[in-house]
């Protein structure tokens, strides 16, 4: 079985003071909480801060980008060494990377391997496109979506996968959980046949799109669900601690 997982994926928002307020008034609620791994991806620039506040807890820090290169001419992007610093989990390949950088599942790819090799937990993001569901292709973009991402990786290893329906993503149209569950069982089924099945259960998978108190343990009561990645709900103090612990009843 996968461990329990829920990232917060802070997006771009907050300042350095509302980031360290948000983690104050969030960490010890989020200690108290057993068995689920809860991750804060805040945006960069906040991440030594973060970390600090975090130093010595189970709260565990992630980044939400980095480029694939070790150092260099890269004007804007932050090395995977330098993500490891702080980080321990990084979100590769979000929608919003893939749409409004053009991130390819070739980029994603490249980015995996780096992530991996320094020793960072990658969460890949994958999702289809409404029109792509509503043309029955959903299974089939999300298949090349998660091949081509992970293109190249031996063993499943450190990786999370998110799967995240674009359509879902910050509207409140969250995915129904029984559309989330077959999807999920169609990305465990694609981990199976690349790394083996005992591989395959370890990943983590998480189900991103809207998720908030009110929904969570509904995805939660799914077989292939593992967790979440929380966008919006996860800038609110008390709903991220909220999604946390319904999480931790939910599954146990
Ligand atoms: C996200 O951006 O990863 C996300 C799932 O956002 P939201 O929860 O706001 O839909």
């Amino acid at each position: 079985m996968a461990s329990l997982l829920i990232a917060g994926n802070w997006k771009m928002n907050t300042t350095l003071q509302e980031a360290s307020e948000l983690v104050a008034s969030m960490k010890p609620r989020l200690e108290a909480i057993a068995d689920v791994q809860t991750v804060l991806c805040p945006p960069f620039i906040s991440l030594p801060v973060v970390a600090e506040l975090l130093r010595g807890s189970e709260v565990a820090l992630g980044a939400q980008n980095m480029y694939h290169e070790g150092r260099g001419a890269f004007t804007g992007e932050i090395s995977p060494a330098m993500v490891k610093e702080l980080c321990e989990f990084v979100i590769l390949g979000h929608s919003e990377r893939r749409q409004l950088f053009a991130e390819s599942d070739e980029l994603v790819s490249q980015k995996l391997k780096a992530a991996i090799g320094v020793g960072l937990r990658p969460i890949v993001c994958v999702g289809e496109h409404l029109r792509e569901r509503d043309e029955g292709r959903a299974n089939e973009v999300v298949e090349t979506q998660l091949r081509g991402s992970l293109a190249g990786l031996e063993s499943a290893g450190p990786l999370v996968v998110a799967y995240e329906p674009v359509w879902a993503i910050g509207t409140g149209r969250a995915a129904t959980p029984d559309v989330a569950q077959a999807m999920m069982a169609h990305i465990r089924q694609i981990l199976g046949a690349l790394y083996g099945d005992e591989e395959a259960a370890a990943v983590p998978l998480l189900y991103g799109g809207s998720v908030n108190p009110g929904n969570t343990s509904e995805y939660m009561g799914q077989h292939d669900i593992d967790g979440a990645l929380v966008g919006g709900a996860s800038l609110d103090a008390d709903s991220f601690v909220e999604i946390v612990e319904i999480a931790a009843v939910s599954k146990t």
